[in-house]
């Protein structure tokens, strides 16, 4: 199936690892012209040295931290020099430290909205003008299956990113009009760098070993398996696509059927 974003313009952030890197690796196969970000360069140059060596496709790496907000801005004016526009513009970020809800201060909790919602806000204040000249846009945020099911010990992303969520709904309603859309995907266990520190903080509180983390993670996914990266990264570039764009305001989980409410 052709996606229809050969040529296109994105922007992944915090994509040197994990679901960022894989929808990078994913939208460049799909002949997008990709810019990824994060904070070190060097684990960047290996991101897009497997990227380009898989794909063959276009990619250029930029160094921001995405809670930066003029680093952010530097790094869009360069993308736009580079590049000529921004398209589609893929929203992701570090995870919070995990914990409970009353394990944190108030500066935690304000670091957390700093790196999930506010660099979230930030980067679409920045990227809607200029998909709003070109009349079409693509915006997609990576938030949690913790927005429909709170995690009790992730207290700090379940907080933020109910925040994110309420401002994308906000951001959709506006800017449909104007041939952008902008959807969130709620990625429920994966595999990744995040699982694997969750899963030693999980043995290092005493909670049991690494093998009985994953053992309960999987028995609570009626798939019985935690996903892979790539089927993370498919389902955001089906979002990005030219045929996703009738859907607007959504958080779609993938998840293997974790969450178990209706909605
Ligand atoms: P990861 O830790 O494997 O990778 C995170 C990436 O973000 C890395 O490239 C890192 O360098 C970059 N990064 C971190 N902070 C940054 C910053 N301030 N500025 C720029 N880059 C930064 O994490 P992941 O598993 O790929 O998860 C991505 C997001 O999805 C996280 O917010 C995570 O909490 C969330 N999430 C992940 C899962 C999962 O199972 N993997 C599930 C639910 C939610």
């Amino acid at each position: 199936m052709d996606l229809g974003i050969k040529g296109k313009v994105a922007l992944v952030t915090a994509a040197s690892q994990g679901l960022g890197k894989a929808v990078a690796l994913q939208l460049a196969a799909e002949g997008a012209k990709v810019a990824i970000c994060s904070r070190n360069q060097e684990i960047l140059d290996e991101a897009v040295h497997k990227i380009k060596t898989e794909t063959g496709g276009t990619i250029q790496d930029y160094v921001c931290d995405v809670t930066d907000e003029n680093g952010v801005k530097n790094m869009i004016e360069d993308i736009v020099d580079d590049f000529g526009s921004i398209d589609i513009l893929v929203c992701n970020a570090g995870g919070p430290p995990a914990g409970s809800a009353l394990d944190f201060n108030l500066n935690d909790y304000r670091k957390a909205l700093e790196l999930n919602l506010l660099s979230t806000i930030n980067l679409c204040n920045l990227a809607v003008p200029i998909m709003q000249k070109e009349s079409w846009g693509r915006i997609i945020v990576i938030t949690s299956v913790s927005v429909k099911q709170p995690i009790d010990t992730l207290a700090l992303s379940n907080t933020a990113r109910a925040g994110v969520t309420g401002y994308i709904k906000s951001l959709s309603n506006l800017i449909a009009k104007d041939g952008i859309t902008v959807n969130a995907i709620c990625p429920g266990y994966t595999k990744t760098k995040r699982v694997e520190n969750l899963a030693n903080a999980f043995e290092a509180n005493g909670n049991g070993t690494i093998e009985d983390f994953y053992s309960k993670l999987e028995n609570d996914i009626p798939m019985k398996r935690i996903g892979t990266t790539r089927e993370f990264g498919q389902t955001v570039a089906f979002l990005a696509s030219q045929g996703a764009g009738y859907i607007t305001g959504v958080s779609l989980q993938v998840d293997g059927g974790y969450i178990k409410s209706l909605f």
